[in-house]
């Protein structure tokens, strides 16, 4: 059996209706159903579904009310939706691109145009996330990239100022990685960066920490929610993790093994911060690491 991975949201005050269209619709993606205009606004930002079919007429919120609201939300304005619509004219028509939607289909429909239209768009969703995933990933280590970094990072920056709680922003250098390249080759030094990738990620597991490559040999955790306390158990289940990797550096002058430095900084949410203040003094920080013998951690608050 085909494993349904997309959901469709079947917005229609009319049961008979509802049932028709899950019965067309059941095979190519998961079913959900509101019955009235509030629901389809609830129901969209629990479920985020991929796609929303939608009633415009309808006793209490009509479907351009919905669309409408759910446009105006960072939530939800990113959800398709395809009116379906005894409203059969021009104007309604353009009334609901012109609101957003990606598409409108006159009642009575026909069974295989419904079909059709919505194939089409489930799959025009389907490569708009690939390709979204694919410019936020780092192709060499499978991390997220800069790109990623950049969004989570302000994100999480106001989302810490909002939540009075504190977050931590690490910088994570490999020590004496030209000399890894320069003896063991790119290829291996391409090896060793995946394996320090997959390293940070095996540590950095709550579902909210997030790890990217920042360029070169560097990386960067982001840890919200996050006190002094934790973040100095975390930096070193880090430093800890690329050792149990053993991997071998026979040219760094200070360890048999690949090892890394970290400057880390806690932003409290009373500290006015900006990200390019963040990632100076974290900056700064990693200087101070590799400046006191590298293969370990600097900490401080974010001033
Ligand atoms: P330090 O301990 O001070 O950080 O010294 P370092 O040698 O690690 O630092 P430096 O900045 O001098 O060299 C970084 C090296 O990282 C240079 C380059 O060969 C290597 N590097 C950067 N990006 C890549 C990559 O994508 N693949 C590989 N294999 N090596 C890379
Ligand atoms: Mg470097
Ligand atoms: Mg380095």
């Amino acid at each position: 059996m085909k494993t349904l991975d997309q959901t469709i949201l079947i917005v229609d005050d009319d049961k008979p209706n509802r049932k028709m269209l899950k019965e067309l619709l059941q095979e190519q993606a998961k079913i959900i159903f509101a019955k009235n205009g509030e629901q389809a606004k609830k129901l969209a930002r629990k479920h985020h579904p991929d796609l929303i079919l939608m009633d415009v007429i309808m006793p209490d919120l009509s479907g351009f009310d919905v669309i409408d609201t759910l446009k105006n939300d960072a939530e939800t304005m990113n959800i398709s939706v395809i009116f379906i619509t005894g409203l059969a004219n021009d104007d309604d028509e353009a009334r609901g691109f012109d609101l957003g939607g990606c598409d409108y289909i006159y009642k009575p429909f026909k069974s295989n145009i419904v079909i059709a239209r919505v194939m089409m768009h489930l799959e025009l969703i389907r490569q708009r996330k690939l390709l979204d995933e694919i410019a936020h990933i780092d192709a060499l280590t499978g991390v997220n990239n800069r790109r990623k970094m950049d969004i989570v990072l302000a994100e999480e920056v106001d989302v810490n100022k909002q939540e009075n709680t504190s977050l931590v922003v690490a910088i994570i250098d490999i020590d004496f990685f030209k000399q890894f390249n320069d003896n063991y080759g790119h290829g291996a030094g391409d090896v060793a960066l995946r394996q320090v990738g997959q390293a940070l990620c095996e540590v950095c597991q709550r579902p909210r920490d997030f790890v990217a490559r920042y360029g070169g040999e560097e990386f960067v955790v982001i840890l919200p929610d996050c006190d002094q306390v934790n973040a100095e158990n975390i930096l070193n289940n880090l430093t800890q993790a690329i050792d149990d990797k053993m991997i071998r550096h026979e040219f760094s002058s200070i360890s048999k093994l690949l090892t890394i430095s970290i400057g880390a900084i806690v932003v409290k949410s009373s500290v006015s911060s900006s990200v390019a203040n963040i990632m100076k003094q974290a900056d700064s920080l990693l200087y101070q690491a590799k400046n006191n013998g590298r293969d370990q951690w600097s900490i401080a608050n974010l001033i």
